[in-house]
């Protein structure tokens, strides 16, 4: 979907509302698709100045398995679109992942909304951010509480004990 922007690409000041709401379902992580929902963008691009600088929100839910637990979750995601459209990008050297170029005078919104999303999503898919995970001995999920393990003493500090004693 392309966002015209002709109307403001001369106007300093002026400003071009967006919504926009994609389907993701084909993205894989791991060995699942966790995007099932829409995803949906809004937000504005404003000349600021001469620069055309785009905001907004892309929002959605996703269902995935927590790579560090292994239990399904939901999980509600919020990221902030902040990025600047240029009409051509510059040289090599000045190519960053947040400056996207305009199609003529339009923007490409499923194409700037999609990358967005995409270098946000969290290298691992995790149910929370601090995702206690399993107990690598017994395998109890640590989210629910801790495990029997720790109680246990390490052999070695059992062995250093027995030492001590003498
Ligand atoms: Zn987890
Ligand atoms: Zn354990």
């Amino acid at each position: 979907m392309l966002l015209g922007l002709s109307k403001i690409i001369d106007c300093p000041g002026a400003s071009v509302p967006f919504s926009t709401s994609l389907d993701l379902r084909d993205l894989r992580y791991g060995n699942c698709c966790p995007v099932t929902e829409p995803v949906n963008a809004e937000g504005v691009v404003r000349n600021t100045a001469g620069v055309l600088v785009m905001s907004g929100m892309v929002t959605t839910c996703i269902h995935g398995v927590c790579d560090r637990c292994a239990s399904d979750f939901t999980r509600q995601m919020e990221i902030p679109i902040d990025v600047v459209l240029v009409t051509e990008l510059a040289d090599e050297e000045n190519e960053d992942e947040w400056v996207f170029p305009l199609e003529g005078d339009s923007a490409d919104l499923e194409d700037i909304v999609r990358t967005v999303f995409v270098l946000n999503m969290d290298s691992k898919l995790l149910c929370s951010e601090d995702c206690k995970g399993l107990c690598c001995r017994c395998g109890t999920n640590l989210n629910n509480g801790p495990c029997n393990c720790q109680k246990e003493l390490d052999p070695r500090f059992a062995a250093l004990k027995q030492l001590l004693k003498k």
